[in-house]
């Protein structure tokens, strides 16, 4: 007993030089905005160093991603987000950059996602409501394809700056995550919000991009996919008129279209959808996280 205390007692000591010397050689500082995050959440990584790195960026759940100068030199920040079905566990969020003398540095911290508790919305409802012919079923899986392959895309240079705006002004009628039961079967979860609002009511953008999609779909109607850059997307859904059209660049609050009911919907209202490279997260949570920022 008496070792043991004794091992415990010179281990701060064996320990701090070489941790000191390992700090006065690491230049890159790294912090994630906030501490605690959840599933469907999206956060700020923040790394610094005392000059400007060549290149920097993270690795996060086994993907890349890359920071952008932050307001001061030597500043860079990201977006990251977990998507609502990411397991609540501990994660290792890396950041590397290289000097600009060439020499590599890199940072890792420990991230804990907590658990969100998605409120769970069963339904019963006539089969054909439910069940898609064959066609329908056709033409669903293609629009989810080419969803799909528009996320999974070159990420662009961040076009997005300041704080994220609320699209309209409507009364949340349907929350982010909601995992749905249909007929006893498990449907995929609402990866947005719904907003409700009277038809024609000006939808606009959340912040910059460009237009990246503009289609009629089975189940969003019409449809408007802006791309902020960096692997960042929003969603407009069951819109009644679209007023843009793909490759146009647009700026935080600009007129994207109106309130609708189109593709699969029970009344106006606009579903509302985020991801970041590949990640569901709340809208919501943009708003919150970037409500300081200044553009
Ligand atoms: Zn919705």
């Amino acid at each position: 007993m008496k070792k043991l205390f004794l091992v415990l007692y010179l281990i701060p000591f064996l320990l701090w030089p070489a941790g000191k010397m390992v700090k006065a050689e690491n230049p890159l500082r790294v912090e994630v905005l906030p501490r605690v995050v959840r599933q469907g959440d999206v956060f700020m990584v923040k790394a610094s160093g005392p000059a400007s790195f060549g290149s920097i960026h993270g690795e996060f759940r086994g993907k890349r991603f890359p920071l952008s100068a932050g307001a001061n030199k030597g500043t860079y920040e990201s977006l990251v987000g977990i998507d609502l079905d990411a397991k609540p566990a501990k994660y290792e969020m890396k950041v590397l950059a290289k000097g600009e003398e060439g020499k590599v540095y890199s940072k890792a911290l420990s991230l804990k996602v907590e658990k969100t508790d998605f409120p769970v919305q069963k339904l019963t409802l006539p089969r054909s409501m439910v069940d898609l012919d064959p066609k329908t079923l056709e033409r669903v899986n293609r629009e989810s394809k080419k969803l799909k392959a528009l996320f999974e895309g070159v990420q662009t240079e961040t076009l997005w700056r300041g704080a994220f705006l609320r699209p309209v002004e409507g009364e949340l009628s349907g929350a982010f995550g909601v995992r749905r039961i249909i007929n006893g079967q498990t449907k995929s979860p609402h990866s947005g919000i719904d907003l409700r609002a009277d038809e024609g009511t000006p939808v606009v953008a959340c912040n910059g991009g460009r237009i990246a999609l503009v289609d009629e779909f089975f189940f969003s109607g019409k449809s408007v996919i802006l791309d902020h850059g960096g692997g960042l997307y929003s969603m407009y859904f069951h819109l009644s008129e679209i007023g843009v059209s793909e490759g146009d660049r647009v700026h935080t609050g600009d007129l994207l279209g109106r309130v609708g009911s189109t593709g699969r919907s029970t009344g106006p209202h606009l579903h509302w959808g985020m991801i970041i490279r590949g990640a569901r997260v709340d809208p919501l949570s943009f708003l919150r996280l970037t409500k300081h920022l200044q553009d």
